[in-house]
């Protein structure tokens, strides 16, 4: 089947069209970054404005990249939550106007579970079940994937969200937004063992995450440099902050592939863009005989072609939305 995709619920417009939730036929992503960069973070109520703006040309596109016509696909797929409310809106106001007007049924999907689906584009033999960690500005979940819509949350942050640390420890360190590319690119340069930052494991066997204290760790660590006027790195800083952020995703990730047995580990989600949460977690798997699946950049951050992957399961399975289905900014998942 050829489902329609479509994601608005933080900063990026984006449509796509695939086939059978794993061949992209076409990818359109509109993304606002440059307009809330001078703000430091996203601006909800200039975001929806951006989508209204935007996305009936991103749908447009969406079609004529992908050489089809309305009646070629067989539902749309939407974003209903989680994310901003105003952002939400647009993309499920669209989706349902595509669906009436096209005659098309209209399928819902969780935010996250795109994420965890942008792992079965291009990689026809992954199935369910495998682990996956999903590492998003939002979100730091691992969850067991029983099956193409069925899901259990094993452990999640109990505070801040793996990204939401990686942008505000760059907005200290004056390295921009957002923050998560700027801190992968200065740790590169930077001594991952200059100082050593708390990693927070919680409760034995917890599979729980905690990163405020590690993002109080390091705002206390440069007031004290610089209460001490002494000088130093920013790549230093960033290299180790990033080091004690992936050890933990790794460690306990790997610790719940081994406890639930499952032998295939995929991450999804902005975070799993990062350099060296990849090469961490391609060394441990490899010594640990566990299989590592993760997307294209492209399909790590929000797009719309994630949305109609899993929109496709949801379609195979019957599952279709109520036509007064709402957006839902605190969508759960399971
Ligand atoms: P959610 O999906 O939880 O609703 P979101 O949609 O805003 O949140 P994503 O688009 O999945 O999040 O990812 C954006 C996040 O990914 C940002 O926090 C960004 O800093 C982070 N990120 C992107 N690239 C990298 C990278 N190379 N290293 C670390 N973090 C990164
Ligand atoms: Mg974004
Ligand atoms: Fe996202």
């Amino acid at each position: 089947a050829i489902i329609l995709g479509i994601e608005s619920s933080c900063d990026e417009t984006s449509a796509a069209i695939v086939k059978n939730g794993r061949q992209v036929l076409s990818n359109v992503i509109y993304s606002q970054i440059d307009i809330h960069q001078p703000y430091g973070g996203v601006v909800p109520e200039i975001a929806s404005r951006n989508h209204v703006k935007k996305i009936g040309i991103i749908v447009a596109q969406a079609f004529k990249d992908a050489n089809i016509s309305y009646d070629d696909v067989d539902a749309v797929a939407v974003t209903y939550g989680p994310g901003l409310v105003g952002s939400l809106l647009v993309g499920l106001s669209f989706a349902k106007a595509f669906s009436f007007a096209a005659g098309k049924p209209l399928i819902g999907v969780n935010h996250i579970e795109g994420h965890i689906s942008a792992n079965y584009i291009d990689n026809p033999d992954l199935e369910p079940p495998y682990l996956t960690l999903v590492v998003s500005g939002g979100h730091t979940h691992l969850i067991r994937v029983d099956d193409y819509d069925s899901y259990e949350v094993l452990g999640q942050t109990r505070d801040d969200a793996a990204g939401e640390a990686f942008d505000k420890i760059a907005r200290t360190l004056k390295l921009g937004y957002p923050g998560g590319p700027a801190i992968d690119k200065a740790a590169l340069l930077g001594d991952p063992h200059a100082v050593e930052f708390p990693r927070a494991y919680l409760e034995e066997n917890s599979f729980d995450f905690s990163f405020s204290g590690l993002k109080s760790a390091v705002l206390n660590h440069l007031n004290g440099l610089k209460m001490k006027g002494k000088e130093f790195r920013v790549e230093d800083i960033a290299a180790s902050f990033q080091m004690a952020v992936v050890d933990v995703l790794v460690d306990k990730t790997v610790a719940a592939a081994v406890a639930t047995g499952l032998k295939e580990i995929c991450l999804s989600g902005g975070v799993s863009c990062n350099s060296l949460l990849r090469k961490k977690m391609r060394q441990r798997c490899q010594s640990e005989g566990l299989v590592l699946h993760y997307p294209k950049a492209t399909y790590c951050t929000d797009n719309g072609a994630m949305i109609a992957g899993a929109g496709y399961f949801k379609y195979e399975a019957g599952v279709f939305a109520p036509e007064d289905l709402t957006a839902d900014p605190n969508l759960r998942l399971g």
